[in-house]
C-alpha cells in the first residue's frame, strides 16, 4: 500500500480529499496515542476506503487553569503508531490554521452540556463541539469515530450531528482498558507508580455499580455510596463526582432504569480521570 501522509494545511487536506473516491472514516485526536485510540483507527480503516486521523491540541477546550501547556506531546512516536494500523492521512494543524486571527463562530449545544464534564469544566464542550465541526468540514468523513471513555463527548457530538444536519455517521467504540481495568489516557503518564497503581479503583467501583444493578439494586444513592466508600479505600484518591443518569439527556437518576450512564471522576494529585460503564 502506499505509506501514510502528513499534512498541516487545511488546503492541502481538502485538496487531498477531493482525490479520494471512497468513504473516508474519521478519528479525531489530540495525539500521545495508545491503544484505545488505535482501537478507532482500526475500526475506521475497516469500515471505510480511507482512514483520516487529527492530532491537533485544541486550546479552546481547556479552561485557563487547565493542563493545555503541559498535555503531553510525541508526534514522531504518534506517527509511527499510526502507520502501524495503515493510517492512510494525519492532520496535523497548527493552531493558527485553526483559529486565524477574527475566528469568532462557536458551536454551542444546549442541555447535553450542562451537567458532568460541562458542569465542571465551563466552555469545554463549546471548544470541542467547534473543533469537531471544523475538522469534519475539512475532512469530509463518512464515518467518524469517538470513544465510549467520553462518554457525555459522544452524546454531544451526536447531537450537533443530528441538529445540524451534518452528513456523516457517529460510530462509538467500546473504551480500551489496562490490565487492571484502568481506562487508557493520554493523562495516565501524569500519574506517579503509587497513584497509578490505586487508579485501578475506578474501574473496580464501575464494577461494583454493575454487580449491584444485576443483583437487584435500583436505588442510585445507594450504588453511589457503597462506590464511593470503595474508592474512598485508596489514600490518594479524591472523589469529584459519582454521577448515575439516562444515557441520552444525562440527567440524574434517583431509580436506575436502564441503560443507564454510571460515571466519575477522581483525582490523584492534579491528574483528574473519567471513566464510565452502562448498565444495560
Ligand atoms: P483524545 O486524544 O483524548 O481527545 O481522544 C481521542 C478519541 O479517542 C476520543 O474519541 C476518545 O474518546 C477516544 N479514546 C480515548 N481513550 C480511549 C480509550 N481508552 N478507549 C477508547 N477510546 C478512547
Amino acid at each position: 500500500m502506499v505509506s501514510m501522509k502528513a499534512i498541516e494545511t487545511i488546503a492541502e487536506m481538502k485538496q487531498a480529499r477531493r482525490a479520494l473516491a471512497g468513504p473516508v472514516g474519521f478519528v479525531p485526536t489530540m495525539g500521545y496515542l495508545h491503544e484505545g485510540h488505535l482501537e478507532l483507527v482500526k475500526r475506521a480503516k475497516k469500515e471505510n476506503t480511507t482512514a483520516v486521523v487529527s492530532i491537533f491540541v485544541n486550546p479552546i477546550q481547556f479552561g485557563p487553569k487547565e493542563d493545555f501547556q503541559k498535555y503531553p506531546r510525541d508526534i514522531p512516536r504518534d506517527l509511527a503508531m499510526l502507520e502501524s494500523v495503515n493510517t492512510d492521512f494525519v492532520f496535523l494543524p497548527q493552531a493558527a490554521e485553526i483559529y486565524p486571527p477574527g475566528f469568532d463562530t462557536w458551536v454551542e449545544i444546549g442541555k447535553v452540556t450542562e451537567r458532568l464534564e460541562g458542569a465542571a469544566r465551563p466552555g469545554h464542550f463549546r471548544g470541542v463541539a467547534t473543533v469537531v465541526a471544523k475538522l469534519f468540514n475539512i475532512v469530509g468523513p463518512a464515518r467518524a469515530y469517538f470513544g465510549q471513555k467520553d462518554a457525555q463527548q459522544c452524546v454531544v457530538i451526536k447531537k450537533m450531528v443530528k441538529d445540524l444536519n451534518m452528513p456523516l455517521e457517529v460510530v462509538i467504540v467500546p473504551t480500551v482498558r489496562e490490565a487492571d481495568g484502568l481506562a487508557m489516557s493520554s493523562r495516565n503518564v501524569y500519574l506517579t507508580p503509587e497513584e497509578r497503581r490505586q487508579a485501578a479503583v475506578l474501574y473496580q467501583a464501575l464494577t461494583l455499580a454493575q454487580g449491584l444493578y444485576v443483583q437487584g439494586e435500583r436505588e442510585a444513592s445507594r450504588i453511589r455510596q457503597q462506590m464511593t466508600a470503595l474508592i474512598q479505600k485508596q489514600p490518594l484518591a479524591r472523589i469529584e463526582y459519582i454521577s448515575i443518569t439516562d444515557t441520552e439527556i444525562l440527567e440524574e437518576l434517583a431509580i436506575v432504569k436502564a441503560p443507564a450512564l454510571v460515571s466519575l471522576v477522581v483525582r490523584f494529585g492534579t491528574t483528574r480521570l473519567l471513566d464510565n460503564v452502562v448498565l444495560e
